[in-house]
């Protein structure tokens, strides 16, 4: 059982224009077990969070605290934060030439877990969770992200989130450009480690449309860089009908 919690936090970011307050006073807690929905209006500091979570050096902490079962996350380097359990899809580098997918995955088990993966369990892991997700097997021996679809990369991220086992995870868009066909997949890769290990997530996304594959037990809306109502999937299904317009318009008046 692991509690990630994230306690007023305030987040700035380097521009041309100066320094920019992103997110202004963010607090949430995320338990293993649970799933939770970050969703939000373009530009209300989604990623932004994502990318704090997972240590992004553009991205300066100037108030709060992230805490995992009370460690200090902001304290951690970006493998640390792995090693103590957080999946964070985006701190994989974009592309890696001369790597392949099969031995980046094997590095990554190794360095999360601190010791390498027996070569035999290794393969039959690595073979099932591709079968689960309909990859190709040749995928494996591909170069990480060169020349990888938007579906094959999101993919890769939840065959990831299958062999390395983190406590929680934060998902960033995971919907975004999946056709329904891909998005129903890669779902169940995350329900299946959601039952397995019990996985707890952070599903950022500005539709609801991947909801009605990932169910989330709690459902947070995010406008202007902080949390402006908290609810149940029956929010979700609010924001379905009625769109961002009403956390809006005082928002506006305020800035
Ligand atoms: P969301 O994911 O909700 O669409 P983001 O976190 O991407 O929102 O962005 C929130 C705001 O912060 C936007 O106004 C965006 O332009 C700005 N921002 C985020 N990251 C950067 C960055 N690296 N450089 C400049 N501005 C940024
Ligand atoms: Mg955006
Ligand atoms: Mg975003």
């Amino acid at each position: 059982m692991s509690v990630l919690e994230i306690r007023d936090l305030h987040v700035t970011v380097e521009t041309d224009a100066g320094t920019t307050p992103i997110l202004n006073g963010l607090s949430l807690t995320i338990r293993t077990g649970e799933t939770h929905a970050i969703m939000g209006p373009n530009g209300s500091g989604k990623s932004t969070l994502a990318y704090t979570i997972a240590g992004h050096p553009k991205y300066t902490v100037t108030g709060g605290s992230i805490t995992l079962d009370g460690d200090d996350v902001l304290a951690m380097t970006v493998d640390e934060r792995a090693r103590a359990g957080l999946f964070l899809a985006m701190q994989y580098p974009v592309e890696i030439p001369g790597v392949t997918v099969t031995n980046f995955l094997r590095t990554a088990k190794t360095a999360v877990s601190g010791e390498a993966p027996s070569i035999r369990t290794w393969t039959k892991d690595v073979k099932q969770s591709m079968k689960n997700l309909r990859m190709d097997p040749k995928f494996a021996q591909r170069n990480v992200n060169e020349g990888f679809s938007g579906g094959e990369k999101k993919r890769h991220e939840i065959l990831q989130l299958e062999l390395l086992k983190p406590q929680i995870a934060v998902l960033d868009e995971t919907d975004s450009g999946l056709d329904v066909d891909a998005l129903k997949i890669v779902s169940e890769g995350v329900n299946r480690a959601k039952a397995e290990t019990g996985l707890g997530v952070l599903l950022i996304t500005h539709y609801t449309r991947i909801l009605r594959y990932i169910h989330p037990d709690f459902v947070h809306v995010m406008v202007a860089g902080r949390v402006v109502e908290e609810g149940g999937p029956e929010l979700a299904e609010r924001l379905e009908d009625e769109g961002y317009d009403r956390f809006l318009t005082p928002a506006a008046e305020s800035a």
